[in-house]
């Protein structure tokens, strides 16, 4: 029998883990619960409260019922060839993750080192900052002075270490998007060895002309990257799908960090339904933004100011009507309804809110109409 040696033990001598890891703040989740209220109705996460399309439903129920023992098909085609067919795009140039938080961290990891420099755009995603400061990247932020990304600020914060600019348009809390031609210009002024990730979670929901989502810009620069979401229009928030668009070499780098089964079979067929439910797309779109419309109109009645959003939420400012965004968001919560505070960094004095069904905005209306006329400025 031999003997091995171990180093001896000491105390106080724990592993650390990366440089800068401790300094995040672990997510927050928007709320979903409220103690005494039985079923709240939640506008706190931007989720969509039509739910998926009726095909969705059936395709998780079936693999429920028949599938749920096999593992996924790891090359997710089924699923890349229905996005490419309802997007025009080529199906080669998709890959799909575990939610677009998944693609962007891989997106990260293929290609970012310690000490590489990241822009991200003010209101962008708050993950992009976890993912880049986990593996050692300095986040530099770049302001949105007018409450959307702002071209010149992003160049403004380029330096030789830049590797990556990271925005998300329509930008989330406030839901502005950056047009066509601002979104060009900054590509064609950014470095072409700097990779731009253009996080297009609400472009589902953007009719307007002038707006590009990056799939455009994919195909004419290179290190240009789009990414998107399943989990906002098309209502598969708890299954976690989301998809990214590049050019072949940016999709083979992340292919090959990728786990082969990321994208569990439920998610994959009930994503490839609700992309081919087009009509069910549209409704739901077109749903949101007249709901969106009707509340900017009935809101700015009552005296509030509604920051035009074009996304599925919305951002109500109290600033200027002597009411503070904390007491608005405790009077709804204290009627069933949770919204969410916009976290330090973002537009003071704001609560964002989810567009809900017909019903929902009802109550949201109603209820801040109570909470102008009760509480005195
Ligand atoms: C919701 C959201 C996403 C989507 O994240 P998933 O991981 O796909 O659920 C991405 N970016 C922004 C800005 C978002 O608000």
């Amino acid at each position: 029998m031999t003997t091995q040696t171990l180093p001896e033990k000491k105390s106080g001598t724990n592993l650390q883990p990366v440089e800068g890891l401790l300094k995040l703040a672990p997510y927050r989740q928007g709320k979903s619960t409220i103690s005494g209220v039985d079923r709240p109705l939640k506008l706190s996460s931007n989720e969509s409260m039509a739910g998926p399309s009726p095909k969705a439903r059936l395709a998780v129920a079936d693999l429920a019922s028949t599938g749920a023992h096999l593992y996924p098909d790891g090359s997710q085609s089924g699923l890349r060839t229905a996005i490419g067919k309802v997007f025009e795009l080529d199906a080669d140039r998709i890959v799909c993750g575990n939610g677009s938080d998944e693609l962007i961290q891989l997106l990260m990891r293929a290609y970012l080192s310690p000490g590489d420099e990241v822009v991200l755009s003010q209101y962008s995603f708050g993950m992009a900052f976890v993912h880049a400061t986990s593996i050692g990247a300095i986040t530099i932020s770049a302001d949105e002075p007018d409450l959307k990304p702002d071209v010149d600020e992003m160049l403004r914060h380029v330096t030789d270490k830049t590797k990556m600019v990271v925005l998300a348009t329509p930008n989330n809390p406030v839901g502005q998007y950056l047009s066509r031609s601002e979104l060009v210009r900054l590509r064609e002024l950014l470095p072409e060895q700097v990779m731009l990730l253009i996080d297009s979670a609400y472009a589902d929901y953007v009719v307007e002309d002038d707006y590009e989502s990056g799939e455009q810009l994919v195909d004419s620069h290179p290190n240009t990257v789009m990414t998107r979401t399943f989990s906002k229009l098309y209502g598969l928030a708890a299954l976690r799908v989301g998809w990214m668009y590049a050019r072949p070499e940016v999709i083979d780098a992340v292919q090959r960090i990728r786990t082969p089964f990321n994208v569990n079979a439920a998610a994959l067929a009930a994503a490839e339904a609700a992309v081919g439910d087009t009509e069910f797309t549209r409704f739901v779109r077109d749903e949101n933004n007249s709901e969106r419309e009707r509340l900017h109109a009935e809101l700015e009645a009552i005296g509030i100011e509604f920051i035009p959003s074009f996304a599925n939420f919305y951002l109500l400012r109290f600033a200027d009507n002597g009411k503070t965004a904390e007491a608005a968001g405790a009077f709804l919560e204290k009627n069933g309804i949770i919204p969410r505070p916009v976290n330090a960094g973002g537009p003071e004095n704001c609560l964002r809110i989810t567009v809900g069904l017909p019903a929902d905005n009802d109550r949201v209306i109603t209820t801040l109409a109570h909470f102008m006329e009760a509480t005195p400025a």
